[in-house]
């Protein structure tokens, strides 16, 4: 049986008209990873509620009837290394993989998602036009844009589609280099009918996103997912999901999200809050109210990752008592220095207070997100980290911990895009593995290899794209298991490119100049460039002196 019929659809999908331009909206991976996207599920449910297209969805491993001929193909993209599902999808769909060999005949290709959204340049060449911002206004732009222009030359339709705010067309746009492996010299548009700059779109609603299926085959069963704030407004130095996004908005309580989430409990009793800091609602505590009634006694709740200084008791006790067994804080390090390095604003008794919180209130188990190799970080803080940990095991006897931890990887848009990653990383990693697991604390680093990889993605330009199509030739190693992902196949793409694209240690280890010009300088996010710089400053000023040349 497909696995589209298990699904109970919340929203009302429009009869195609009987000119309906034949669109294809692919997530490339499998069913299941794609419709736990909230993203994912809400593009599709925009595009499928426009009379003027007929979608059908698209996952690696399931498909709905794909029209012959689509005018209109799309890609949510959530991690880098789907790259080579787009690639063989686009192969699937007999389209060009390259937006530049593609004829009238072709569809128009595009792309959005968090990947797409942060540094889409290593995998421009495959789209003809990138979603810059929230989804409310960027589709609903593009769907009318291609509609628009929808019997006129590629040529023209690339360069209108290009003229919509927030729409970038890669192939419009030329890069120049220093040297085939330095620097980029310059970005500019091809002509001068071209904005020279794409900006990020803002969505200024009070109603966020919502799930609009439910499904028993998504990752999180049946799971109604709410989207209950949209950034953060804390500012963490390396933090995307702030930097990116910005402006902090709330969803309304009693406008759209506690009505939201009655209606998505009518299909389900799993509810998930979403957002990068859930418990940052203004009105948090009045939403914990209404969960805690007796209507909401059989729901299952699961949250996202929430600020540790937030964790109450009282919160503790209503996710225990709505079937949550754990809760995750992301702490980064156990160092006073380095939290004030990346603008933590959270000290060692907050941290406590949280672990003390989360057993009082009948939490069974605490997860706490860490990274190595945090620019200006020594080893004394990675024994910080160890220290924290085992006072944690002190303060909340019987909880169990855990530590995940990752590698710091620079992000476009924040102030910490212009460090490389720490080639010490790993043996930190290593340190902080024998301090905690000879005391009985569960510790999970990150693979340090997929470190290197999201990196080089993250900080990526055009050059990578001959060595991302070679490595997919290579094989790419398990690409649904990041500590299973090849990095010999990408050390053997650079041998195999030497002297024609910079080497990894330019993409991943070094500190890039301030004044060089950044893959995505021509994409602008929702802070100056030079806000960045101030904020990365500052950060420098707090670190041991000779930490950052
Ligand atoms: S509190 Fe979390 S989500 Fe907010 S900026 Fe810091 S790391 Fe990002």
């Amino acid at each position: 049986m497909s696995v589209f019929a298990d699904e109970t659809l919340l929203f009302e999908p429009a009869e195609p008209r009987p000119d309906a331009l034949p669109t294809v909206f692919a997530f490339p991976n499998t069913y299941s990873v794609g419709i736990t996207s909230l993203g994912y599920q809400v593009v599709w449910a925009m595009l499928a509620a426009r009379p003027e297209l007929a979608v059908a969805r698209l996952f690696t491993d399931a498909s709905e009837p794909l029209p012959r001929s689509p005018g209109l193909v799309g890609f949510s993209m959530s991690w880098e290394l789907d790259y080579i599902n787009v690639m063989a999808l686009l192969e699937e769909l007999d389209i060009p993989l390259h937006a530049v060999d593609r004829t009238d005949q072709d569809p128009i290709v595009f792309g959005g998602g968090p990947v797409l959204t942060a540094n889409p340049e290593p995998f421009a060449a495959y789209f003809d036009v990138l979603l810059l911002g929230d989804g409310e206004i960027s589709i609903a732009a593009l769907v009318d844009a291609v509609l628009a222009s929808r019997d006129r030359p590629r040529a023209d339709r690339l360069e209108a589609l290009a003229q919509v705010p927030g729409l970038y067309v890669p192939q419009l746009y030329a890069v120049e280099y220093t040297d085939p492996t330095g620097p980029i010299a310059a970005i500019r548009p091809l002509s001068d009918r071209i904005p020279a700059v794409v900006t990020k779109q803002t969505y200024r609603g009070n109603t966020l996103s919502a799930s609009t299926v439910v499904t028993p085959r998504a990752a999180w069963e049946n799971i109604f997912m709410v989207e209950t704030v949209r950034s953060c407004p804390e500012l963490c130095r390396f933090c995307l999901a702030s930097y990116l996004t910005l402006p902090f908005r709330t969803a309304d309580l009693d406008d759209s999200l506690i009505p939201a989430i009655d209606r998505g409990l009518q299909s389900t009793n799993r509810l998930g809050l979403l957002g990068a800091s859930v418990t940052q609602h203004p009105e948090f505590d009045r939403l914990l109210d209404r969960l805690s009634q007796p209507a909401y006694e059989n729901v299952r709740l699961s949250v996202a990752s929430v600020r540790t200084n937030t964790v109450t008791e009282k919160f503790a006790r209503v996710l225990a008592s709505r079937d949550c067994k754990s809760i995750t804080v992301a702490v980064e390090s156990g160092s006073e220095t380095v939290r004030q390095i990346i603008n933590k604003k959270l000290d060692q008794a907050d941290i406590e207070r949280a672990a003390v919180n989360a057993k009082a209130g009948g939490l069974s188990a605490l997860k706490l997100y860490g990274m190595a190799g945090i620019p200006g970080e020594t080893i004394a803080d990675i024994e910080a980290t160890a220290t924290m940990m085992l006072q944690l095991k002190k303060a909340a006897p019987g909880l169990k911990l855990t530590l995940g931890c990752s590698t710091f990887v620079p992000k476009s848009h924040t102030p910490f895009q212009w460090f490389g990653i720490n080639s010490e990383a790993e043996k930190r990693l290593k340190l902080l593995q024998k301090r905690l697991r000879s005391n009985g604390i569960d510790f999970r680093p990150e693979s340090y290899n997929w470190s290197i990889i999201q990196t080089l993605i993250s900080r990526g330009d055009r050059r990578l794209t001959p060595l991302l199509e070679l490595v997919r030739a290579y094989g790419a190693g398990d690409t649904d298991n990041p500590d299973r992902v090849s990095l010999g196949s990408y050390r053997r793409a650079f041998k195999e490119l030497r002297d024609r694209v910079p080497p990894l240690d330019y993409y991943v280890f070094q500190n890039w100049d301030l004044d060089q010009v950044l893959p995505w300088e021509h994409l602008h996010g929702p802070l100056p460039i030079a806000t960045l710089k101030k904020h990365r400053a500052e950060a420098v000023t707090l670190m041991p002196s000779g930490a950052i040349a």
